[in-house]
């Protein structure tokens, strides 16, 4: 990571039109609550910028902005949310594109505790390195997406069948552009062949006893649900307080809750994946990770205790994040409540859920409001054609890595094109470190340069096998 590199012309262009975007402060803001709205009048600046710096794309590919006119707060914007279309040479193909996807939003993000301000986009001194907000999440993909096409544009490249680009611009919100873009693609009778958005990684140390690179592509996210626990009571002085108040109601429901996990699970893709991994794991862990339907109890038992990221793997997960009672010291509170925050594992569902919280709880007095219910994302096959592609791509410039499907455990844009694709996968194709993935969402955001580049080459080689 310390090793100065130089660059190729080209390549040193890339990297210029991604600082230049990154210098851009598209920074996503909730559309209620407290606090500030979205600007603007970033986004319209980050549209302006793309035909300049990619003059190839802007000629040959259509762009629409779509995504109605409640983005961003203007009633008359022609949305923010774009969709560009590459024709491919078979033009019996254009119902069945590949559709490769990003987001331009970034998180907020103010200079406190950055080594680099988050918008200078600001090199290591030995160019190694580049620093900002959206370098990974998720500018990189969307920049090393649109080099890969001017590049190929640039050979005479054309696509044998329709490629399209999807950019989101409310990732970090709500999500609306992208289902927006959806609900059109369907209106046009589109059923994309292969879908390819952020989520998974070339990534190392996740794996007992694998010392190598792996590429992770997510093929399924959870479901997410919030829930509202409530207990109601009268108020009055709390001087003569009831024997068992609604507080200590709350609190012994959160209690049971917490007591009673969700049943923990090695499915079908979690099964494949330690296959997969596990083949390149050291002895005796390979015996056993090779031959996981024989050890899956004792596996399971061992990857319950391997923390919170390997156990969300294994189960639908619940987190009490808020907890609300009382208006005065001296007062009984008339309510009592707690936010619960569930991540849905693939198998199970919204139902499924609050019928285990409900039964967890066990307490009629205990009422559950259910809240932006979001099923789990249905199993993208890790096999056939469209996966066959990615995985090539990635071996054409990774020889040999080991690639494995995984669950993802955030949700991405991309959830809403499983409405009208079976082959959707969560990948982009970065090396990315531990200590790089925690600065997602967090301070210190950045991407090695290397990493960037060999992700251009990975769409390119994609891209030249649709
Ligand atoms: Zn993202």
């Amino acid at each position: 990571m310390t090793e100065s590199i130089s660059l190729v012309d080209a390549d040193a262009r890339a990297l210029e039109r991604l600082q230049s975007l990154v210098r851009i402060p598209t920074m996503s803001r909730p559309e209620s609550g407290p606090g500030p709205r979205a600007d603007r009048q970033p986004f319209e600046q980050f549209i302006a910028a793309l035909p300049t710096l990619y003059p190839r794309v802007h000629e040959v590919l259509e762009r629409e902005r779509l995504g109605g006119p409640t983005a961003l707060g203007d009633p008359d914007s022609p949305g923010y949310a774009l969709l560009y279309r590459w024709a491919g040479v078979d033009a019996s193909g254009a119902s069945t594109p590949t559709v490769l996807m990003a987001h331009y939003d970034v998180v907020p993000a103010d200079d406190e505790g950055w080594q680099h301000p988050p918008f200078a986009a600001e090199l290591s001194d030995d160019g190694a390195v580049l620093w900002g907000r959206g370098t990974v999440d998720d500018k990189g993909s969307l920049v090393a997406i649109l080099e890969a096409v001017e590049r190929l544009l640039e050979q005479g490249f054309q696509p044998q069948h329709d490629v399209l680009l999807v950019f989101g611009h409310d990732e970090e919100v709500a999500g609306t552009g992208v289902r927006v873009v959806v609900d059109v693609l369907r209106e046009r009778g589109i059923h994309p062949s292969l879908v390819v958005d952020e989520g998974g990684a070339i990534v190392r140390d996740v794996f007992p006893g694998l010392d190598d690179d792996a590429a992770l592509i997510g093929v399924t996210e959870k479901g997410i649900v919030t829930l509202t626990l409530r207990v109601e009571q009268h108020g009055g002085h709390a001087s003569a307080p009831p024997p068992f108040a609604a507080t200590e109601r709350l609190s012994r429901a959160v209690l049971r809750l917490n007591a009673k996990q969700a049943p923990a699970r090695l499915d079908p893709v979690m099964r494949r994946m330690i296959r997969t991994l596990g083949a390149g794991a050291r002895q005796p862990l390979r015996f056993v990770f090779r031959h996981v339907d024989v050890f899956a109890p004792l596996l399971l038992r061992v990857l319950r205790s391997r923390g919170a990221e390997t156990t969300a793997l294994l189960r639908t997960t619940r987190a009490v994040t808020q907890l609300r009672a009382g208006h005065a010291a001296n007062a009984l509170p008339e309510f009592a409540e707690a936010t619960v925050n569930i991540r849905i594992a693939p198998w199970s569902s919204v139902a499924e859920t609050v019928e285990q919280v409900r039964a967890a709880i066990a307490d009629d007095l205990v009422s559950i409001e259910v809240l932006d219910p979001s099923e789990p994302s249905p199993v993208s096959p890790a096999e056939g054609p469209a996966w066959n592609d990615l995985v090539a791509a990635i071996h054409e410039h990774h020889p040999g890595m080991l690639v494995s499907p995984y669950t993802m455990m955030q949700a991405s844009d991309s959830r809403h094109m499983t409405a009208i694709s079976e082959h959707v996968y969560r990948f982009a194709p970065f090396r990315l470190s531990a200590e790089e993935r925690a600065c997602l969402h967090a301070k210190n955001e950045r991407i090695r340069v290397r990493s960037f580049l060999d992700g251009i080459e990975v769409y390119a080689s994609l891209l030249r096998r649709r």
